[in-house]
């Protein structure tokens, strides 16, 4: 089966084509003559991808699916979520918007134990946060949701030379003590959120 999966990112591309196994051929927007920006302008990581689904769904009337994924921080009240991406700018700098976060936590502790101080019992998980993906998939018109989560917390400073995005400064649950950039692809790839909204999809599809 031919799907389209509304990314520009071979990384993904080819996590996705590996999950999903031999009998589905993913092809890119770009490969289907769909060469502008998919907009993604929805409140929450389901109505983005959703949006995404449903602008090649519209363009192309073909079999699709989109991912969005958020980094939600519990302090932060589940910032920056929708807006990881460009959480310090519209130039969706990683560093940055590691540096943003790194900055927006130690003045969480700041007065946090400002508060213990006081005699005000701080937040205990201070730095736990976690990862959410959702994909839309759209097959015959009809559309199915998947979702993973990976959850951990944000280290006080960044480690690691691997992967992209926030991984130097997220410390999965499962591998404690180090962050996505300390382990290998395969490692992450087992554990993560996009894997496990993929491996959702790739059981409904081979169902
Ligand atoms: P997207 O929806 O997959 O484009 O992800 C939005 C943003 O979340 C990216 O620009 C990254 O900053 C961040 N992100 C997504 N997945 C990961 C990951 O696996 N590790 C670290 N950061 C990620």
């Amino acid at each position: 089966m031919k799907i389209v999966f509304a990314t520009g990112n071979g990384g993904k591309l080819r996590e996705a084509s590996e999950i999903l196994g031999g009998g589905f051929e993913l092809v890119t927007p770009a490969e289907m003559g769909i060469h502008e920006d998919i907009p993604e302008t929805g409140a929450t990581l389901r109505a983005n991808s959703l949006q995404k689904a449903d602008y090649l769904w519209k363009k192309c009337g073909c079999n699709c699916f989109a991912d969005d994924t958020g980094l939600e921080v519990d302090v932060l009240g589940g910032a920056p979520g929708v807006h990881t991406a460009r959480y310090a700018g519209e130039d969706k700098d990683f560093n940055r918007n590691m540096d943003k976060l790194l900055d927006e936590l130690s003045r969480k502790e700041t007065e946090a134990s400002m508060m213990s101080a006081m005699g005000i019992t701080p937040k205990k998980h201070l730095r736990r946060a976690r990862f959410k993906s959702v994909i839309t998939l759209i097959i015959d018109g009809t559309h199915h949701f998947f979702e993973g989560v990976l959850e951990g917390t944000i280290a006080r400073s960044k480690a690691g030379a691997g992967g992209f995005g926030y991984d130097p400064v997220f410390i999965p649950d499962d591998y404690p003590g180090k962050t996505l950039a300390e382990i290998t692809e395969e490692q992450k790839n087992s554990i993560s959120h996009r894997g496990k909204a993929l491996r959702k999809m790739a059981d409904f599809l081979n169902a």
